[in-house]
């Protein structure tokens, strides 16, 4: 048998419901592999392994009865350092929280734990999700498991990293612009960010409280849904949440009767890897051999979805970003008079990306520009999502690469901000629509990892998931 730490999760599901092994021995399996790689990788920057072998000697006893409290009860995950999970430290990334321990559960951790899931550690993130790249954490950069000179992409770089490294069956991360998209394309999984409204945001740390949705890293398309079923629903802690009929996977055996939409326009922008552009064809054209009807479709305001989100994103941010003054969460420099106490905390925790945008979002929203930003941006806002709507009357998914580019080097775009804000091309106005997407590999050469991305209709996560499975056993 391969390995425990390499099962998908439906199959070690399947193992541990026939008792063929235990919760314990598929744990101890993953704290293994982390134990041999978190060094050269760091992908996790904290890791549970008592609390974890505990829960998953509570799941071997309960196994017995024969009723699984879940889908993922017995199964190790990882969660992103965005995430609170009550008694654990929880940092965003940030200096400034460095000794912030978080007073309460996640709703979405909660549902774990209630779940039996196993949680084995908190994973390494860009600085308050804030870049493309995981070298914004103030906890040194996760590294690519097949290169360590790459960078796994961001901002849940960690949390990509933990799934393709075998450092866990799978994992969470959150999605604001693309940041569980993004890593997931470079290393090569699956990535789901889920509608707007899915996935209580209680007890997420808050980057742009208006796009951020929490969603899973997995090995594949079935597990990507089994990760997600256990985190959705409606949420008395987070007014956004919708009153929609829960996800229930439908799986099929073809493509036969989709509409698949290609906006050509955005795929044929300069600037993007001529691989990655064969790899997301090639795709398509398996999607094609499946059954599907592919046509090119317009999708006007794309390109302004960028401008968009680095208007909006930074205007929350800055807000969001205020409560940390020195006072009541983590650090604190002090000195006087009191306001030599806030701009000291602030100077010290936050980086450099977390001030950049802090900044710009202040500027953006103050007295005078807040109409030519901010104002502005939510009407473009109200544009590219009636461009999608016009879009979804005529097709059901929409085809895109998910990155204009795989792995990069350490250090390539650290320097170029705007480079860095480049790889978000493809996915930041599925974030300022709403929209469901995911991410999965398409790459059929051998190489580097290529992501291909699917965007579904609001609340359609069936309908997204399901065409990817079928076009995943195509690209085998
Ligand atoms: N890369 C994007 C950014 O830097 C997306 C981040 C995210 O989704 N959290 O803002």
């Amino acid at each position: 048998m391969q390995p425990l730490n390499e099962l998908t999760i439906t199959d070690a599901r399947m193992l541990l419901d026939r008792g063929e092994i235990s919760s314990r021995e598929l744990t101890q399996a993953c704290l293994d592999q982390i134990q041999g790689l978190n060094g050269a990788l760091n992908a996790y920057v904290g890791v549970y392994a008592d609390d974890a072998l505990k829960a998953a000697d509570r799941f071997d006893i309960r196994r017995s009865d024969l009723r699984p409290l879940g889908s993922l009860d017995g199964i190790p995950v990882g969660i992103k350092d965005n995430m609170m999970l009550q008694g654990k430290p929880c940092t965003a990334g940030s200096r400034i929280l460095e000794k912030h321990v978080a007073s309460y559960d996640a709703t979405a951790v909660r549902k774990l734990l209630e779940g039996g899931a196993v949680i084995l550690g908190r994973t390494n993130m860009d600085e308050f999700a804030m870049g493309s790249s995981t070298e914004h954490s103030a906890y040194g950069p996760t590294k690519h498991p097949r290169d360590p000179e790459r960078v796994p992409g961001g901002s849940s770089g960690g949390s990509a990293v933990a799934v393709a490294a075998n450092m866990s069956l799978g994992a969470y991360g959150s999605d604001t612009g693309g940041s569980i998209r993004q890593p997931a394309a470079l290393c090569g999984t699956v990535g789901l960010k889920p509608t707007y409204g899915r996935v209580s945001r209680s007890g997420l740390m808050a980057m742009a409280s208006s796009l951020d949705q929490i969603g899973p890293f997995a090995k594949n398309v079935l597990d990507a849904a089994t990760l997600f079923s256990a985190v959705q629903g409606q949420d008395s802690m987070d007014q956004t949440t919708a009153d929609e009929p829960a996800f229930v996977p439908e799986w099929k055996k073809d493509l036969n009767g989709l509409r698949v939409g290609v906006p050509r326009a955005m795929w044929e922008k300069g600037g993007i890897e001529k691989r990655v552009l064969e790899q997301c064809e090639n795709a398509i054209q398996k999607m094609r051999e499946a059954g599907a009807e592919v046509r090119d479709i317009e999708l006007p305001y794309a390109d302004e979805g960028l401008a968009v989100y680095y208007v909006l994103m930074p205007c929350e941010v800055s807000a969001n970003l205020a409560r940390f003054d020195g006072m009541r969460y983590g650090l604190r420099k002090e000195a006087l008079p009191l306001f030599e106490t806030y701009v000291r905390s602030r100077a010290q925790g936050f980086g450099a990306e977390a001030k950049r945008r802090i900044l710009l979002g202040t500027f953006a929203l103050s007295s005078g520009y807040i109409d030519a930003y901010y104002v502005q941006a939510k009407k473009v806002q109200t544009l590219i999502r009636r461009a999608y709507q016009k879009a979804f009357d005529e097709v059901d998914v929409i085809a895109t690469p998910t990155a204009p580019n795989t792995a990069f080097k350490l250090g390539e775009k650290l320097n170029d901000p705007l480079g860095m804000y480049l790889e978000d091309v493809f996915t930041v106005s599925v974030n300022v629509a709403g929209l469901p997407a995911l991410s999965m590999p398409c790459q059929t050469d051998g190489g580097m990892p290529v992501g291909f991305q699917l965007i579904g209709k609001w609340f359609d996560e069936a309908g997204l998931l399901s065409a990817a499975h079928v076009l995943e056993q195509r690209l085998k």
